[in-house]
């Protein structure tokens, strides 16, 4: 893989589902689904990161690139010996290839001048069956090491440092554990327990039982309750299991790399897990975790010299070196193509329960360490499917006969040898054959056709952008991008190298303008290694999923004797025991609340009438990109219409617009913008609850000298949006409810947080209607209509109070010398605009509501739960909203984590207090239900006992400012005024009273909000069938039939 592939990404996220992500980082919870803009009402943004590398001459500008001059090959340093330096101005970085001499361990220093330092350090794990043994070993290393013997040091560090990122992944074929902070002090500290519990890790039998697997009875306080499988990382795969996209992406790569270790499921098939004991657990560790199977990656301004010390003396010198067995082998390659068919459960979510067939052909390529084949593939593989123009959208996509691609559609390099693979899912039983005809045939056409010179112009551009857009988390995509292929032994420095790939690219082009059709006959055409891979619906897949895990209950329950079902009872005490013991964590080193700045970094902002319009503008080092905002008011929608705004949203800038085909606007976005975004907006007012903003916003940005274009494209789309053509219409219908269902079994946590709050205040039952279950079941009810004509209709009644100057503002971020410039095309876009841009002086509007206590039960297939419960809450900028804050952070790491997690066995669990005003609970892939809610309630008497420490305040304070002080990349600063009306006068006064909080609020807050008060609340779950809302009056079960 070639490092623009996820600068491409960067641009445009698209969630293939490559990794696990094991922890739950900081206050936000990363899960949270698209549509759902709790989180975003608020991200918390500041200023700590001082981007600045907007300067050309970066060589004499960048102090951390230029210390590395006094690096030479050959050089020795702390036991390791430098190789090679490789200068790549174009990312405006430096990098230096260590090899420590000792053990064959491989080091990359990125020098770049950010101070959102990175480390990694990364393990080739190739595991050879399905227990989850790499994963599982991810989750045994956290908790707890010899230097730091504390009971689960990572999560504990989550609460003293100020990291930006701190995470583990388990790949199919390495285990990466990365972090970033921009403090040197907590580099050194996260680093020393990031080593000592990868190299010298516990892996007490307690920790396997509780992150792998044990038998334990159901109530562990009850010896006569039947003996099941329990255990974090089984009920985490029985959750991903049922996710139907990672289902079939998952056998797609099992059966086209049969011969080794993809044909496992390294996460951990849940039949297969109970098959794992605790010493093969610590074998795997010691000839997997060695350094000479390890990669330690560095990224940022930290001196060089200090990270090789601290893991030289730290790790490596008291290893040597082996010879880790662990390369993979290449692939047999097949002579005959081979097709397999595989089950999945019935989705009640689907549009058309006669559509819920997937089918794909995944082609086997070459390694991924040839920086050259695969950037070429990579290529290849966007001009073949990526955006309307692709000939496989218009070949299938466009066909109507799917929902949307497969899963796993595109170039994928997350195994030693490259894949690719197109297909549909949502089709009928019957349109397989047709389907796997249009594949070939298409195929055949661009074999014959070849593609168009714009359309690699606009990859080509999207290169040139993505070096130039600057992102918080460059260092982290980098090793992300980087690992991969490095993980098979190929040169990482080598893929660094974009412009040298894309100019050797472009000169082969001009020798052999055929290249790129010869490589679609070489690939595919012409390639016998190919799987046609169909995925089917079984009514009862989820019982025989069920049958099959009572049989390997009895199985080993069956030849227990009474001594030994003595054992697993008591175990299960000692367990829970040990998991309710008091822990000290002073060992572990700790940032202290002194190493907080006071102040938050201010940003200047300049505000313009331009045609009636007002214009945020805000000066900053972007790198030669403008980016633009705006966000257009919805209060003179009709309130019916209402949900009909994320449809519209989603569609406006994908139906053609001016004299543009929905293909040509499409082909103007690549070439000119990094993409048009449109999405809806709600703000409630810092002030008040009643006061809510509901809107549209509309984001894009290119590079300078495109700035008019960018401007003419929303031209198009205000003035003469395309709402008529029913065919493009229905397409993008499909796709929308497709996303949307797909998304509850990754994000069902946020649709039940959502919902719990949804009658407790205006903007949360707006969330819910815009971006909840309301919307999803919205779009379900859309996407099975015969004539989508009246919807159309209504979209352009949407249209006609939205696309005009009325109740619209503006934001530009632009470079110093370009700002003049930028707000001229601004302004001539704005005049051209309908509406007079009489600018409302509020867009805030009184909202009456009244709220109504709510319990709601969506019943879905899952063999997991999501809960949420929330309270009626209070605005941000309200004396008492820092002192909940924090204690939702407390609850959530010192009494949820402990209680859901550890005990109960769910991935995931927190509490967390929204920009919403609500206070609000959930858990994420829980077993439980009851068990939950009844953790929620005793964690509110917790608050009030307040018999926590004052370490643990402090703690907590710590670790709400490693999101508040998370780095904020030019493009976005301003935008918390922007967006959300929060002023930097009013986020200085959060800081403040954040700091101020004491234990005596603390308990105060509880009581009066979360205990005793008069306070109305909701509660949400989704899941399965349950005992306990079909007994108690109280719920209302929707159920999908
Ligand atoms: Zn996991």
């Amino acid at each position: 893989m070639c490092v623009y592939f996820v600068l491409l990404k960067m641009l445009k996220t698209t969630n293939k589902n490559v990794f696990r992500v094991v922890r739950e980082l900081n206050e936000n919870v990363k899960h949270l689904g698209k549509g759902y803009t709790f989180h975003n009402k608020l991200r918390p943004s500041n200023n700590r990161c001082n981007f600045r590398l907007y300067t050309a001459n970066f060589a004499s500008a960048v102090p951390a690139i230029k210390r590395i001059e006094s690096f030479k090959p050959g050089q020795q340093i702390h036991g390791f010996t430098v190789q090679k330096i490789v200068e790549v101005p174009e990312l405006y970085l430096s990098a230096v290839k260590l090899s420590h001499d000792a053990t064959g361990a491989e080091l990359l220093h990125v020098a770049r001048d950010d101070c959102n330092n990175v480390f990694s350090v990364a393990f080739r794990t190739t595991p050879m069956d399905s227990t989850g043994v790499s994963h599982i070993l991810e989750h045994t290393t956290l908790c707890g090491s010899e230097k730091y013997p504390c009971r689960d040091p990572f999560f504990k560090m989550l609460n003293r440092s100020l990291s930006t990122f701190m995470n583990a992944f388990t790949g199919s074929d390495y285990t990466a554990y990365p972090f970033s902070t921009q403090n040197s002090t907590d580099f050194s500290n996260l680093m020393s327990v990031y080593l000592d519990a990868t190299f010298f890790p516990k892996l007490q039998q307690q920790d396997f039982r509780q992150e792998g697997w044990r038998l334990e009875n159901e109530n562990n306080q009850d010896s006569t309750s039947p003996i099941i499988f329990k255990g974090v990382v089984y009920n985490e795969m029985k959750g991903a299991m049922a996710s139907s996209d990672s289902l079939f992406a998952m056998h797609s790569q099992n059966k086209l790399l049969p011969n080794h270790t993809y044909s496992h499921n390294s996460g951990g098939d849940p039949s297969c897990i109970p098959d794992l004991t605790w010493q093969q657990l610590k074998q795997f560790h010691a000839s997997h975790y060695h350094p000479s199977n390890a990669r330690f990656y560095t990224y940022g301004d930290l001196p060089l010299e200090d990270n090789l010390r601290q893991i030289n003396e730290q790790v490596l010198s008291r290893f040597g070196k082996i010879q880790p067995d662990t390369t993979v082998p290449d692939e047999p390659r097949w002579t005959e193509p081979r097709e397999a068919e595989v089950y999945c459960a019935v989705d009640p979510m689907a549009a058309d329960p006669n559509k819920q067939t997937t089918i794909s052909v995944s082609y086997l390529l070459a390694s991924i360490t040839d920086p050259f084949e695969s950037f070429t593939a990579s290529v290849l593989g966007s001009l073949l499917v990526s955006g309307p123009t692709s000939p496989f959208y218009k070949a299938l996509i466009e066909a109507n006969i799917g929902s949307d691609y497969a899963p796993n559609v595109g170039y994928d390099t997350s195994t030693k040898e490259a894949s690719f693979s197109i297909g549909l899912q949502g089709i009928a039983n019957e349109n397989v054959a047709k389907v796997k005809e249009i594949i070939k045939k298409t195929f055949q056409q661009v074999v014959k056709e070849g593609f168009e010179d714009q359309r690699i112009e606009a990859i080509l551009h999207k290169i040139e952008l993505s070096q130039k857009h600057q992102t918080t988390s460059f260092g982290l995509g980098l090793m992300m991008a980087l690992l991969p292929s490095w993980n098979h032994g190929s040169d990482p420095t080598d893929q660094l190298k974009i412009n040298e790939i894309v100019t050797a690219f472009k000169r082969s082009l001009e020798e052999n303008p055929a290249l790129l059709q010869e490589k679609v006959k070489e690939y595919f055409l012409n390639n016998p290694h190919h799987l046609t891979l169909v995925m089917k619906p079984q009514e009862d897949y989820q019982q025989n999923l069920d049958d099959l895990e009572i049989k390997k209950t009895n199985d080993f329950s069956s030849n227990l004797s009474v001594e030994d079902k003595k054992k697993i009872f008591e175990d299960g005490i000692q367990l829970a025991s040990e998991q309710s013991k008091v822990d000290d964590p002073s060992c572990l080193p700790t940032l202290a609340i002194s190493d907080v700045d006071r102040n938050i970094m201010r940003t200047t902002i300049d505000y313009q009438i331009l045609n009636g319009v007002s214009v945020q503008q805000c000066i900053q080092p972007t790198n030669g990109v403008v980016y633009f905002n705006a966000i257009t008011s919805l209060h003179t929608l009709p309130n019916d219409l209402l949900i009909y705004v994320p449809l519209f949203s989603s569609v406006i800038t994908q139906m053609g617009a001016g004299n543009m085909s929905f293909h040509e606007i499409s082909q103007q976005e690549d070439l000119k913008t990094g993409g048009l975004g449109v999405h809806t907006h709600i703000c409630q007012h810092p002030d008040s609850i009643h006061k809510v903003e509901k809107g549209i916003m509309l984001s894009s940005y290119c590079l300078d000298n495109n700035t008019e274009e960018m401007f003419k494209l929303w031209h198009d789309i205000f003035l003469r949006p395309k709402l008529e053509d029913v065919d493009r219409f229905t397409t993008l219908v499909r796709m929308n409810a497709s996303d949307l269902a797909m998304s509850l079994s990754n994000s069902g946590h946020s649709y039940a947080m959502s919902a719990a709050q949804s009658h407790l205040s205006p903007v949360s039952h707006f969330n819910e209607i815009l971006g909840g279950m309301k919307q999803v079941m919205f779009l379900k009810s859309i996407a099975e209509l015969k004539d989508l004509n009246p919807v159309l209709q209504k979209l352009q009644q949407v249209a006609s109070h939205v696309l005009c100057t009325e109740n619209m503002r503006c934001a530009l971020n632009a470079s110093p010398i370009f700002m003049d410039t930028a707000s001229l095309h601004l302004e001539r876009f704005l005049s051209q605009l309908p509406g007079d841009g009489a600018g409302q002086t509020s867009f805030m509007q009184e909202n009456p509501f009244t709220t109504t206590k709510q319990k709601l039960h969506y019943e879905l297939p899952f063999p997991v739960n999501y809960i949420s419960h929330a309270i009626e809450g209070i605005p941000f900028n309200h004396e008492d909203f820092a002192s909940l804050r924090l204690l939702a952070r407390l609850m959530s790491t010192k009494f949820l984590h402990r209680e859901i997690r550890e005990k109960g066995g769910a991935y995931g669990s927190g509490a967390l207090m929204g920009t919403s005003g609500n206070f609000t609970f959930y858990s994420y892939r829980d077993p439980n239900s009851e068990k939950t809610l009844d953790a929620f309630k005793k964690c509110c008497e917790w608050a009030v006992d307040a018999s926590y420490l004052d370490q643990d305040i402090d703690e907590a304070k710590l670790s709400v400012f490693s999101s508040v002080d998370s780095p904020t990349a030019p493009s976005s600063k301003g935008m918390r005024h922007f967006k959300n009306h929060v002023s930097d006068d009013v986020y200085q006064n959060h800081r403040q009273q954040l700091l101020g909080v004491t234990r005596d609020d603390m308990v105060r807050v509880a009581k009066s909000y979360l205990v005793n008060g008069d306070k109305m609340n909701g509660t949400a779950l989704l899941g399965p069938d349950n005992e306990m809302t079909k007994n108690e009056h109280s719920w209302i079960i929707h159920k999908e039939e």
